[in-house]
């Protein structure tokens, strides 16, 4: 497969292509056609299987651009603040030549900025769960209009102790909405989880 056949827009692929993504990887492959259709998806794959570009590519190809001061439509959940700016170096990425805003919150840092970013308006937000409950705590992040979950690394994000922030995350969301979850391994309680908070999840190994 090829990214041609993807039906991707021609900023997407004038993205890849300064980005030197020639190929999709095989999660890229299975991943990014599943998630455009709007299908929940347990992907199991490790990082360095360019396991990011494929959510992110799906979610910058579903957003609303065109919205006026907008609310969050994608939410990225990740396990660390390394993680979270590298999904959001990948988001910014894959939009060159779009105007989209990404805003990456985390701890250890400030949450002043993060807010001031948040209130200008953001399309989408990566973030850690304890960092991203505080602003939903402080009413600094509106969901209502969040269409896309992505829960990255869900394993490591379990094994942190993250599952009870994630599920009162999840349930701020509309439950009209895509979920994807990529996870090294899936073992019973990341299943639990699928199974709990997704729509009938296709999985793919890889
Ligand atoms: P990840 O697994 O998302 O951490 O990605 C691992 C590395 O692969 C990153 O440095 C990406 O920039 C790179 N990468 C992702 N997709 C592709 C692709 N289709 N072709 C070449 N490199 C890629």
């Amino acid at each position: 497969p090829t990214f041609a056949s993807m039906d991707l827009s021609d900023q997407m692929m004038a993205a890849l292509e300064k980005a030197g993504y020639e190929y999709p990887t095989p999660i890229q492959a299975g991943l990014i056609p599943r998630a455009l259709e709007g299908v929940d998806v347990v992907g199991q794959a490790r990082t360095g299987t360019g396991k990011t570009a494929s959510f992110v590519i799906p979610i910058l190809e579903l957003l609303d651009i065109e919205r006026g001061a907008p609310t969050p439509q994608a939410l990225i959940l990740v396990p660390t603040r390394e993680l979270a700016v590298q999904v959001r170096d990948e988001v910014v990425k894959l939009s060159e030549g779009l105007k989209i805003n990404c805003a990456a919150v985390y701890g250890g840092k400030p949450i002043k900025s993060q807010v001031d970013k948040l209130k200008k308006g953001c399309h989408v937000v990566v973030g850690t769960p304890g960092r991203v409950l505080d602003h939903i705590a402080r009413g600094t992040i509106d969901f209502t209009h969040i269409e896309c979950v992505v829960l990255d690394e869900a394993d490591r994000m379990l094994d942190i102790g993250f599952r009870p922030d994630i599920e009162r995350i999840l349930k701020r969301c509309p439950r009209e909405r895509q979920t994807l979850l990529l996870s090294a391994t899936v073992p019973p309680p990341i299943a639990k989880l699928a199974q709990r908070y997704m729509y009938e999840p296709e999985m793919l190994n890889f």
